[in-house]
């Protein structure tokens, strides 16, 4: 997953077409083949370019945020979408749209790429077809994931909002962090909701949220039905062993009773108890 974003937070004003194209077609470049995703500007709440005068909004997070601010300002989504396409031709690319909240959301967006993929068709470029996902992060989309997912070649699942959109816990306020709980059972049903419909309509799930970095969760993730986990790289290692350490008919059990508790605390204290036993050796991530 690369969130674009990022590279222009610094930025004083929004990166041209030309910018972006450079920016990306390198890293793509640097894949060498390996497969990678693209998430469109997740810019507003937390993440702002400095300079652009982005509206003052008295609740951030439920407002213009990542594909509602792209779908409000097409010049920049449009370039965006014309230098990520154009860098699609050096590697293996799919594209994500963050933030999804309706299916016309994904249908506009994904309008909008089929217009620019013909605009760059005329001016001569002979493009491959590109995987098309959008993240799953607020509930009203984990809802629908049946809608969604007959438009999409995958789902991905950005937990750190799906949690604070199900729970109504701001992800950055401290003082409620005690109830930012991942465990909590609605997130579990959510993301179970999310896995049915992705695998019955035969696309790939991912999880890209922090849970997919604890090796606490991997069990639970794999049990539910997950198949991708997207983690920053000094993960990978931890994640792996906390695989090997479990089978699926563990993980499945291990599901289905983390599904029949009623609290976080319970779940939590299940997923503690479950790594404790797999991989009793890890002094990190047993306490
Ligand atoms: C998420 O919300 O889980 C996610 C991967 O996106 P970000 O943390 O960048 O909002
Ligand atoms: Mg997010």
């Amino acid at each position: 997953l690369f969130r674009s974003e990022h590279v222009f937070m610094s930025n004083d004003r929004f990166p041209t077409e030309e910018e972006q194209f450079e920016i990306y077609r390198g890293i793509v470049e640097r894949m060498n083949g390996l497969p990678i995703v693209i998430r469109t500007f997740d810019i507003g709440a937390d993440k702002q370019i400095a300079n652009h005068n982005l509206p003052k909004e008295i609740n951030p997070y439920l407002g213009c945020r990542a594909i509602r601010f792209l779908l409000r300002e097409p010049s920049i989504f449009r370039a965006q979408l014309r230098a990520i396409l154009r860098a699609s031709l050096f590697g293996n690319v799919s594209l994500m749209f963050p933030m999804i909240s309706s299916l016309s959301e994904l249908l506009e967006a994904k309008a909008l790429v089929k217009e620019t993929r013909k605009e760059l068709e005329s001016e001569g470029l002979k493009l491959e077809p590109m995987r098309i996902g959008c993240m799953i992060e607020v509930p009203s989309a984990a809802l629908i994931s049946d809608l969604l997912a007959k438009e999409c070649d995958f789902l991905s699942i950005g937990t750190n909002d799906l949690v604070q959109y199900a729970l109504a816990v701001d992800r950055d306020n401290h003082m409620m962090s005690s109830l930012y709980s991942p465990t909590h059972p609605s997130v579990l049903r959510l993301i179970k909701i999310i896995v049915t419909e992705a695998n019955r309509h035969g696309i790939p799930v991912t999880v890209c949220g922090e849970i997919a970095s604890d090796p606490r969760f991997t069990p639970l993730l794999l049990g539910l039905g997950v198949h991708e986990l997207s983690v920053a790289a000094r993960y990978i290692p931890i994640v792996k062993n906390a695989i090997r350490n479990t089978s699926i008919v563990a993980a499945s059990l291990l599901a289905d009773k983390a599904m029949s508790l009623s609290t976080a605390d319970e779940i939590d204290q299940l997923l503690n108890e479950e790594y404790k036993h797999n991989v009793p050796e890890d002094c990190i991530y047993n306490f």
